[in-house]
């Protein structure tokens, strides 16, 4: 029987497993799946941890997310086509969930699916290898609840592994003498640690901006976050300054590229992530950096020099979840044969057109409409549900302008769901006000209870 090895259950492993699943809900003959995982849950990022470092069986921590982290971006703009937040919760919600909530979203559709019965959970992949005489990828993982490392033959691998864990850390002059912490944003975990303090952030990304923000929220004395090329450019509150770019630092204090410099008691590095697979042989490994349309991989996905090979969710991200499945149903047919692909040259010439198109855009809203015309391509050769991409695209231009006006309170907006035209509901407290980030704090309709809780 025709095997299929998916590398990691985060949303995009259990994007390909739910896509499986529901070709065989339709009676379509699917090959057997098995979904290596080396957590011992499901949810990739969002399967929070305190920890940092090694993992309890040793491996990298794989979640660079921290307590209090909320949805950056409207969760309209992520909705699963074949389930919705209405059915999942049962009624309707804010627009910026805390993780918490998106997770408990997340895990209810492959629930409902019931595929984790082919997730081997506490499993690492080693190693991968592809063998030209059997056609065959070689598959080698630790499983840690046996302690045992073995091998097996798959016709097909697809890896789901990710691409925000492996921190991107520099080095700037003076770090080794600096008196406070130094950390990078993957190791960021509560921003309490730094409650009264002088903070430095380096970077200009969503990192950058959304540690910066616990920071604030969570009573940081001040806030310099500093920049290499662009600075964010919002209206900050009065105790957080943007800088140019940091030339090195002493035992005390940090010093900018304008000739200014501040003492500051610790350094957070939100310098971003470093796409990293380890576990597969060179000639089959992805090297690209954070863009939205990586060149290798046909269609975003297929790698063009062995399709038998897929990488999911690769790109830079401003659609998440939905483009994951737009995705897994494209890979999943094309494993069943129902999507046939073009020749090496074709495929090369059709990625590198999309490749240039992403050179040439200069200014971000195109950005959405770049990456929405990419899902719908997708969309459309699948029987993956349609939805309105221009709905979305929209949602995002809305999220854009409420973070100019104020980017302490856009978390406050709602917006109407794509999906089912429900409009979310206001959330009971503000986010800026409200501490405790629990789902059940989250869904709780009372908002005295909710102070309670804090
Ligand atoms: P991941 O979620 O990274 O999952 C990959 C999985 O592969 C993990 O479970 C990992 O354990 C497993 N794995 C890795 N290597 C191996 C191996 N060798 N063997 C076995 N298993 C392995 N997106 C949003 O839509 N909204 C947000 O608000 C948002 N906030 C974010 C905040 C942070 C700090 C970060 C880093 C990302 C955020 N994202 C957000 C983007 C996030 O990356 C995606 O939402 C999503 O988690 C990507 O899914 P994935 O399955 O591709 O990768
Ligand atoms: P990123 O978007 O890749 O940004 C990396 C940043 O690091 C850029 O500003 C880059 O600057 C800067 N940088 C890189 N190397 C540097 C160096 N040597 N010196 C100074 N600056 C350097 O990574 P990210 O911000 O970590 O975001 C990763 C993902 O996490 C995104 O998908 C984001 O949406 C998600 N996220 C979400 C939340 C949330 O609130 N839910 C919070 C955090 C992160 P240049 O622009 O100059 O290259």
């Amino acid at each position: 029987m025709t095997r299929v090895a998916i590398i990691g259950a985060g949303p995009s492993g259990m994007a390909q497993l739910r896509s499986f699943q529901s070709a065989q809900a339709k009676g379509i003959n699917v090959p057997e799946f098995v979904c290596f995982e080396k957590q011992s849950d499901w949810g990739g990022q969002w399967n929070y941890t305190w920890r940092t470092g090694l993992d309890k069986n040793g491996e990298p921590v794989h979640s660079s997310m921290y307590r209090y982290l909320w949805s950056n971006g409207p969760k309209e703009a992520l909705e699963f086509a074949d389930y919705s937040f209405n059915e999942h919760f049962g009624k309707a919600i804010g627009s910026y969930p805390p993780r918490e909530v998106l997770w408990d979203y997340i895990k209810g559709r492959v629930e409902k699916a019931n595929v984790r019965q082919y997730v081997r959970f506490n499993s690492a992949v080693r190693h991968i290898e592809f063998n030209e005489i059997t056609q065959q990828f070689l598959v080698t993982v630790h499983d840690y609840q046996q302690d045992k490392m073995y091998s097996e033959n798959f016709d097909y691998v697809i890896v789901a592994s990710g691409h925000f864990s492996t921190p991107k850390v520099p080095k700037y002059e003076g770090f080794e003498h600096f008196g406070g912490r130094i950390l990078h944003a993957h190791d960021f975990r509560d921003a309490l640690e730094f409650k009264g303090k002088t903070v430095l952030i380096v970077g200009s990304s969503y990192s950058a901006e959304d540690i910066g923000s616990q920071c604030y929220k969570y009573g940081a004395k001040q806030i310099i976050s500093c920049y290499r090329n662009q600075p964010m450019g919002y209206n900050w509150p009065v105790n957080w300054s943007e800088r140019p770019a940091l030339l090195k630092v002493d035992q005390t204090h940090a010093y900018f590229a304008d000739g200014s410099s501040i003492k500051v008691d610790a350094i957070i590095l939100c310098t971003g992530y470093l796409h990293y697979f380890p576990f597969i042989s060179e000639d089959l490994r992805l090297k690209t950096d954070n863009r939205l349309y990586p060149l290798g991989l046909y269609k975003g996905v297929v790698w063009e020099k062995n399709t038998k090979l897929f990488y999911l969710g690769m790109q830079d991200q401003w659609y998440t979840f939905n483009m994951f499945d737009a995705q897994a149903w494209y890979v999943r047919d094309i494993i069943l044969g129902e999507i046939l692909l073009p020749s090496l040259t074709e495929m090369q010439m059709h990625t590198q057109q999309w490749h240039d198109t992403e050179n040439a855009i200069t200014e971000i809203p195109d950005m959405y409409k770049f990456q929405g015309d990419y899902i719908m391509e997708l969309v459309e050769e699948t029987d993956y549900p349609t939805f309105d991409i221009e709905a979305m695209r929209l949602i995002f231009m809305e999220w854009k302008k409420h973070k100019k006006q104020n980017i302490m309170t856009f978390r406050d907006h709602i917006y109407t769901s794509v999906i089912t035209g429900t409009k979310a509901a206001l959330h009971h407290t503000c986010w800026l006000d409200a501490l405790d980030d629990s789902l059940e704090a989250y869904l709780q309709d009372d908002s005295a209870q909710q102070k309670k809780a804090v």
